[in-house]
C-alpha cells in the first residue's frame, strides 16, 4: 500500500471497533503512528494494536479516555505527545446513538449523546488544534494538521427517533466548517466523512435481521451496505497531501443514500 502518511502521528477516537478500528489500521498501513483511543473493552484495543504492530506499518498504542470528559481528553493528548511528540491527524470517530421519541427522551439521554458526539468532538479538536499551531517544520505533510470527523448522512437526512443523534451530526458539520474557516490560513485542514449505512456493531440490529436489511436496501441505490474499509479509504485520502487543497467540506460515503432513492420511479 502507498505510504502517504509516513512519519505522521494520528489519534483516532473510539478506535477499538467498527469504523474507528478500520481507520486506525488504514492510517497505520499508510505509515502513520496511531493512538487507539478507547473507553470500553481493553481486550479489543489490544487486538487492534497487535494487528497494527504486526503489520509492519506505523505503530499503535492504546490510550483510554472518555471523549466527553475534559480532563481525560487533555490527559490523553498529553500522553500522546509524550509518546509520539506531536499530532498531525485527528479522527473524531467516537459516537453513540440512543433511540427515543422526543416526548419520552430524558435529559440524561440527550446529554449523553451530545456529550460524546458533539462535546467530544469539540474537546478533541481543541486539543489537536492547540498542538497543530505549535507544529513547525513537519516535513511529512504540507498541512500543519488535519482533522477528519466521522459525521453521518444524518447531518442532512432527518431520522425519526434519533433526533439527538441528528442534532449532533448536523452540529459537527457547521462546527467543523466554522473552525476550518478560523484556521485555514494557519494551514490546518478540517473535513468530515459522512457514512451511510456501514456494517458495524452500532447497527447490528439492522443487518442481523433480514427484514431490517430488506428495508435498508430500499434506501440504498448502490445495492449493498458499506464496509468499514470504504470509510477508512476516504479518511486516509482526506488526511493525505492529495487532499491538501480540501478543507471545510464533507465527503459522503453512502452508496447514494442521500440521492432521495424514493424519487427514482417518479416525483
Ligand atoms: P461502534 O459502536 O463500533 O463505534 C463507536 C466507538 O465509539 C466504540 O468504540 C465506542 O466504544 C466508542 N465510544 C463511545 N462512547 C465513547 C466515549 N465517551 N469516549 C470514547 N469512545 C467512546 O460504531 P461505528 O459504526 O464504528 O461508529 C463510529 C462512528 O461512525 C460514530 O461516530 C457513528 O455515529 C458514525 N457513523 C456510523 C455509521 C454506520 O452505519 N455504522 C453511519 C454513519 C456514521
Amino acid at each position: 500500500m502507498e505510504k502517504r502518511l509516513s512519519g505522521q502521528k494520528a489519534l483516532v477516537t473510539g478506535a477499538n471497533s467498527g469504523i474507528g478500528a478500520a481507520v486506525a489500521q488504514r492510517l497505520a498501513a499508510e505509515g502513520a503512528d496511531v493512538v487507539i483511543n478507547w473507553l470500553f473493552n481493553e481486550d479489543a484495543t489490544r487486538e487492534v494494536a497487535e494487528k497494527i504492530n504486526k503489520a509492519g506499518g506505523g505503530k499503535a498504542i492504546g490510550i483510554k479516555a472518555d471523549v466527553s470528559n475534559e480532563e481525560q481528553v487533555d490527559a490523553m493528548f498529553k500522553q500522546m505527545f509524550k509518546e509520539f511528540g506531536t499530532i498531525d491527524i485527528l479522527v473524531n470517530n467516537a459516537g453513540i446513538e440512543i433511540h427515543n421519541l422526543l416526548e419520552n427522551m430524558s435529559k440524561a439521554e440527550w446529554d449523553k449523546v451530545i456529550g460524546v458526539n458533539l462535546t467530544g468532538n469539540f474537546l478533541c479538536s481543541r486539543a489537536a488544534v492547540r498542538q497543530f499551531l505549535k507544529n513547525e517544520n513537519r516535513p511529512h505533510s504540507r498541512s500543519r494538521g488535519k482533522i477528519v470527523n466521522i459525521s453521518s448522512v444524518h447531518q442532512v437526512i432527518m431520522w425519526a427517533g434519533f433526533s439527538s443523534y441528528c442534532a449532533t451530526k448536523a452540529g459537527i458539520n457547521l462546527f467543523a466548517q466554522s473552525v476550518a474557516q478560523e484556521y485555514a490560513e494557519k494551514k490546518i485542514r478540517i473535513n468530515s466523512v459522512a457514512p451511510g449505512a456501514i456494517k458495524t456493531p452500532i447497527n447490528q440490529n439492522v443487518w442481523s435481521d433480514p427484514k431490517g436489511m430488506a428495508d435498508l436496501m430500499t434506501k440504498m441505490p448502490y445495492g449493498r451496505m458499506g464496509e468499514v474499509e470504504d470509510v477508512a479509504a476516504a479518511v486516509a485520502f482526506l488526511s493525505s497531501d492529495e487532499a491538501d487543497y480540501i478543507t471545510g467540506t464533507t465527503l459522503y460515503v453512502d452508496g447514494g443514500m442521500c440521492l432521495y432513492p424514493e424519487f427514482r420511479f417518479g416525483g
